[in-house]
């Protein structure tokens, strides 16, 4: 940034609020929108809604004092007049504008109290007449912050791409030219010129929608680099050695735990085992997600990954968000493990003294065979004798570093544990891709048998009353209720306080109803207590904000009430809707929405409505709102594009999959500076 002049110290730090530290940020720092500057609109042919260069002569200028204290002036052409507002005033502003004065302005034309008016316009006194007050390119506005204005950034990043023109390394297009033809791409130097410059050849609509190839190419060239990054990353995890699991040949040991199962398998669970148990036979580490829709039955399938460890002789570590989930898993895997002569024993930080030190000691001393736990496997001084696999339930509850750092404690010289993980939150597969493309993926695709879909309905909260109706009569057939409240703006503490409420209201409307409430602010104890008691219909309607999200089967709920469910993902929605739907009998899910509904939040709840299919439903939401929300704001890992959007641009992502490969076999030279410019010089995705 030494090379740009006339930028001080405050601004620097102002550009770097922005992300801004070198030239290349400020060169990959692009226009929100553009400002079409390039010709003069006489004022009497101005329509609402234009947003337009005009230029006039004050004809008069006031004070109003009336209501909210404005400054108005009114100007004219030949052709018109317009009035101007402004609610900041100097009173310098108002001298300058004296009745007569020449002025420009830009803005969008409103509807005033008085015919036509735009309110806080760009404007320009002019001096001089003769001069031309038209540009001749498109005007770039940029995303500012406070204390920064598009004058000091424009002239920063026109110095930045002077600057750049000069250095012979910076502008190498690493895309070789065969890739850009093929898909129509400008080159590096024309596509950032573009942008920032465009000339006559651009439209604005085109400029404006996205969807110019200048802005294309450098989505593609970003989306590559990550491509390319994960793709070392993986290469990386493939010079680890890792334990090789092979069943005895006869198969016995699998039959006897496939038999002993109260189900059979289905062929989506089998397909991903079969999936498992190849990577299990490779020297290196297996890093595989298994997603599932909400109750598909992932947990077997990773207690099939446990047995091919136990049985090479090796230790297992199941690792789960909430100590409620960790504790249905060690009933779950005591069961399934029963004959297998394995101890599987069970940590969380709530066990302390004697107890914690003899789980220690049988991980430490390999008597025990799998453990099963929260976060506390590996933030405790936990020793393993040989770990072997290492399996992660709803890993999108944790971050990346959690899952790191339980992998190093199997870690020995050079080998390290198999990894599983396994995730409930459907993500369409283009975005997969990028998310977790250091991971395999498996998909079980494919509900066990017999469940029948959740009822879904859509109706306003006027309809409360009738749903509290419903509720009682659910409840006089012996059946348990759950009712969510959303977030509200984002705060926990007023959902919680709104929990609170409804629970409360709940309470006086159903006098004979145990109501229960749970929500995030309480502590880990005693929310077990709360959905224990729940599980043991000891409670009829449990009052929840969406902490019950990633939670428990309590098959005798099955009616959900969702309040505001239009303040939520679909995907969020969906898998809170999984909590019911796990008995026999119907179940159904009251989306309760607050009138007046948008028409998108109305298409949204009727994909909701008509779909019970996590993938279709992640694929339509995606459709409808930007990645990150689909992903969730939870998602841990989740990548902060420069200038990608995947909204707009996964389109790109199957062509990227093909050039990835292309670049790798014919321009392997490009990969690390590729990777450089996008994702940083330091970054080492590899051990992301
Ligand atoms: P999730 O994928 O949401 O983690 P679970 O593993 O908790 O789902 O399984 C949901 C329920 O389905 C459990 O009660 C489990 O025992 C049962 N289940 C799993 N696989 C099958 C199957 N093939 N047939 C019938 N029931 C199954
Ligand atoms: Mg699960």
């Amino acid at each position: 940034m030494d090379k740009l002049t006339g930028i001080g110290l405050q601004t620097l730090n102002r550009l770097e609020k922005l992300g801004i530290r070198t030239i290349q940020d400020l060169i990959f720092h692009l226009p929100l929108r553009y400002e079409d500057r390039t010709k003069v609109y006489p004022i009497g042919t101005l329509l609402v809604g234009m947003t337009v260069l005009i230029c006039g002569r004050v004809e008069y200028i006031d004070i109003l004092p009336r209501g909210r204290k404005s400054l108005v002036c009114r100007i004219s052409d030949d052709t018109g007049y317009i009035t101007l507002k402004f609610f900041h005033f100097s009173a310098n502003q108002h001298n300058r504008l004296k009745p007569g004065t020449l002025i420009s302005c830009f803005a969008e034309v409103r509807h005033g109290f008085s015919g036509l008016e735009m309110v806080h316009p760009d404007y320009q006194v002019i001096l001089n007449p003769d001069v031309d007050i038209t540009q001749t390119r498109l005007t770039p506005v940029y995303p500012l912050t406070e204390g920064l204005s598009q004058t000091i950034l424009r002239k920063a990043v026109k110095q930045a791409l002077s600057v750049w023109n000069s250095e012979p390394n910076s502008l190498i297009d690493w895309i070789p030219s065969m890739i850009l033809k093929r898909f129509g791409y400008p080159t590096l130097a024309e596509a950032i010129q573009t942008l920032h410059a465009p000339d006559d050849s651009v439209s604005l609509s085109a400029l404006q929608n996205g969807s110019i190839p200048a802005l294309k190419r450098l989505a593609f060239e970003e989306l590559l680099a990550h491509h390319l990054s994960l793709r070392i990353s993986r290469n990386k995890t493939k010079a680890w050695q890792a334990p090789v699991f092979r069943l005895c040949t006869d198969n016995a040991i699998s039959e006897q735990f496939l038999s002993a199962l109260p189900f059979k398998l289905t062929g989506a669970q089998q397909r991903v085992i079969a999936e498992i148990e190849a990577d299990c036979l490779e020297q290196h580490p297996m890093m595989r997600l298994v997603q599932g829709d909400v109750g598909s039955g992932k947990t077997i399938v990773s207690a099939y990954a446990a047995l091919l460890a136990l049985a090479a002789g090796y230790q297992v570590a199941v690792m789960a968000p909430t100590e409620l989930l960790a504790e249905q898993h060690k009933r779950n895997f005591s069961v399934w493990f029963e004959g297998f002569q394995t101890k599987v024993v069970f940590l969380t930080g709530q066990i302390k003294g004697n107890a914690r030190k003899d789980i220690l000691q049988s991980l430490a001393d390999g008597s025990a065979g799998i453990i099963i736990g929260t976060h506390a496997l590996f933030q405790e001084s936990v020793t393993f004798h040989r770990l072997g696999l290492v399996i992660i339930d709803e890993q999108h509850r944790f971050g990346v570093h959690q899952r790191m750092a339980l992998r190093e404690k199997g870690q020995k010289g050079n080998t390290r544990p198999h990894q599983l993980v396994m995730t409930a939150t459907p993500i369409p597969r283009t975005l997969a891709m990028l998310q977790y493309s250091d991971l395999d993926i498996s998909i079980i695709d494919e509900l066990p048998p017999g469940r029948k879909p959740i009822v879904t309905s859509v109706i306003p909260a006027e309809r409360r009353a009738d749903v509290i109706e419903r509720i009682n009569s659910w409840i006089s057939k012996k059946r348990q209720v759950y009712w969510v409240c959303t977030l509200i703006e984002e705060s926990e503490v007023l959902e919680c306080e709104a929990a609170e409420k409804t629970a409360e209201q709940l309470t006086i409307a159903l006098p004979d109803v145990r109501v229960a409430l749970i929500h995030g602010r309480m502590k880990s104890k005693d929310k077990d207590v709360v959905m224990q008691a729940f599980k043991n219909h000891q409670i009829d309607l449990l009052v929840a904000t969406t902490v019950i999200e990633v939670g428990v089967d309590v098959p005798n709920a099955g009616l959900m009430i969702i309040e505001n469910p239009e303040r939520l993902g679909l995907s969020q929605l969906h898998q809170l809707r999984g909590r019911v739907g796990r008995g026999e009998d119907d179940s159904y899910c009251l989306l309760m929405y607050q009138s007046p509904l948008s028409d998108t939040a109305r298409q949204r709840l009727g994909i909701l409505r008509d779909s019970n299919d996590g993938f279709v439903i992640a694929e339509k939401d995606l459709e409808l709102r930007g990645p990150g929300e689909v992903m969730g704001t939870r998602q841990t890992g989740s990548i902060n594009f420069k200038i990608a959007d995947l909204a707009r641009d996964a389109g790109l992502l199957d062509a990227i999959q093909e050039v990835v490969e292309q670049i790798v076999v014919q321009s392997p030279e490009a990969i690390q500076p590729l990777c450089n410019r996008w994702l940083g010089a330091s970054t080492d995705y590899a051990e992301v």
